[in-house]
């Protein structure tokens, strides 16, 4: 087998840093990376199976392999469809040699040297028995400036629509010491903005005891050279008021929570096993406006779970307008095997779940219309994502994760038509709201554009 490998992502960011992870670790073992299936010895498959027909997708796209088989390529199915379907991956598509899931990416290195040694059913399928993470010095990262740390692994809450917790195995936090270790090594090589990742990032339990998630997100903040924080995905359960603190007292964590409340509906979210009230949502919803910032707020929302009444999509409704949400990701309600809300009773029909998403997100957008006015006339620092050349336009986005399109025209007196380099930060003044993004124009006098990625958010000034 020639020691060459294409890589395909489906899913989550989760899934694109775990494969961000394989990469490297391949890499490693003296692997190169190729752009093209045709060019590869071993092609992998990282795949998705947290809604719609998943699995019949991957087994689709596997049949695609298929025609290559005779070129002596090995194939491998990683992450949770992987996890899910096991050894019936072998059955189904023979020509697969390696099913692992992610719980057993440690492991990546012997499984890669039996694929080596001919062997021709491998499997990673530790399911929930772990304890371990996937930690590895070898990472490799498809974005020079923004870089993703997985701090947590897994997930113990079992809501009753999601496979996570049986394809991801049991919730296992790293310590805060090799958090921050690789959050140095982050920044020594130039990224300025971290995301921290996980299932439940607020659910995150330093296994030595020294840091909460709110101290682990001021010590990564306080890193010289960071300029902005991100976590995704935080639980509402889980979620403390310490964390709001946190993002008041420290200007590089960014001024965007994501708190999925899946329904207004304190029956539904009884049904999901969500473990928290609509009022108990609503009490942290508080907590965040209350923050001297103005922390932008996010969800997922799912329509049409088993039982779900008029009146209680109603709710789901009155809540949005209630929250005044940034933005919702909604889905309709998709069983997914092996979870209790397979057999629940009471299914919704495809066409009212089809028309309380439509309801939903015509209502959100509404809201978004209005909500993002607020920031008009403001001057907002952005870092620089891409160009839009058609319209001539800089696309970057706000600390509240919301996209800027901007234009580079006036630099004090002086006309130019500049494009900033990708990854640096500028001022930018909001001139009009759309609802779904801001548009405005990069604002500050010659001496003080900083072109250049600047060191602190506490250097930045905005004059003007
Ligand atoms: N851990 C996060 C939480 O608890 O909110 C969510 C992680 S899940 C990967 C991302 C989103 O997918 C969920 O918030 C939920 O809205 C949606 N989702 C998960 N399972 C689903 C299902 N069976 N049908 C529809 N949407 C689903
Ligand atoms: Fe899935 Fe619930 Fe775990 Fe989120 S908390 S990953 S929705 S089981």
């Amino acid at each position: 087998m020639s020691k060459t490998f294409y890589i395909e992502t489906f899913g989550c960011q989760m899934n694109a840093h775990d494969s961000e992870k394989v990469i490297g670790t391949l890499e490693q073992q003296g692997y190169a990376r190729v752009q093209d299936e045709d060019a590869a010895g071993l092609i992998l498959y990282n795949t998705c199976s947290i809604r719609d027909k998943a699995e019949q997708k991957v087994f689709h796209r596997l049949n695609e392999y298929k025609k290559l088989q005779g070129e002596g390529k090995k194939f491998a199915v990683l992450g949770c469809v992987a996890q899910q379907e096991g050894e019936k991956i072998f059955e189904k598509a023979p020509y697969v040699s390696m099913v692992a899931g992610s719980a057993s990416y440690r492991n990546l290195p012997e499984m890669l040297r039996r694929l080596e040694a001919g062997e021709e059913r491998i499997t990673g399928l530790d399911d929930r028995q772990t304890d371990l993470t996937f930690e590895t010095e070898f990472t490799v990262r498809s974005n020079p400036h923004r870089g993703y740390i997985t701090i947590i692994e897994g997930c113990d809450k079992f809501c009753a629509y999601c496979v996570v917790p049986y394809t991801r195995g049991k919730e296992r936090s790293r310590t805060a010491a090799s958090v921050l270790v690789e959050a140095k090594k982050m920044v020594d090589l130039g990224f300025t903005e971290i995301q921290f990742l996980g299932q439940n990032v607020n659910s995150y339990r330093d296994p030595s005891g020294r840091m909460s998630f709110a101290e682990l997100l001021v010590a990564v903040g306080e890193l010289p050279g960071i300029r902005r924080v991100r976590f995704t995905t935080s639980h509402p359960r889980d979620f403390t008021r310490d964390i709001v603190q946190a993002i008041d007292d420290t200007p590089t964590l960014c001024d965007h929570i994501h708190l999925p409340v899946q329904s207004g509906s304190t029956a539904v979210l009884k049904a999901m096993s969500r473990e928290y009230t609509r009022e108990w949502y609503l009490e942290r919803m508080s907590w965040i406006k209350e923050a001297k910032r103005d922390i932008s707020i996010t969800s997922d929302m799912i329509v049409g779970f088993p039982g779900e009444t008029d009146a209680d999509f109603e709710e789901t409704i009155t809540l949005v307008g209630e929250v005044k949400y940034d933005a919702v990701f909604a889905f309709k309600f998709s069983p997914r095997p092996n979870t209790p809300a397979v057999t629940m009773a009471d299914s919704i029909p495809d066409e009212v779940k089809s028309e309380r998403l439509r309801i939903l997100m015509d209502r959100q957008r509404e809201i978004q219309r209005e909500h993002y006015g607020r920031h008009l006339g403001e001057v907002q620092e952005v870092m620089v994502e891409s160009y839009n050349s058609s319209r001539n336009q800089v696309v970057g986005r706000s600390s509240q994760n919301k996209t800027v399109n901007f234009t580079v025209s006036r630099i004090g007196t002086q006309i130019v038509q500049a494009q900033p380099p990708i990854g640096s930060y500028l001022p930018v003044r909001i001139t009009q709201t759309l609802p779904n993004c801001l548009v405005g124009e990069a604002t500050a006098d010659a001496d003080a554009v900083p072109f250049v990625p600047i060191q602190r958010v506490s250097d930045f000034v905005v004059l003007n």
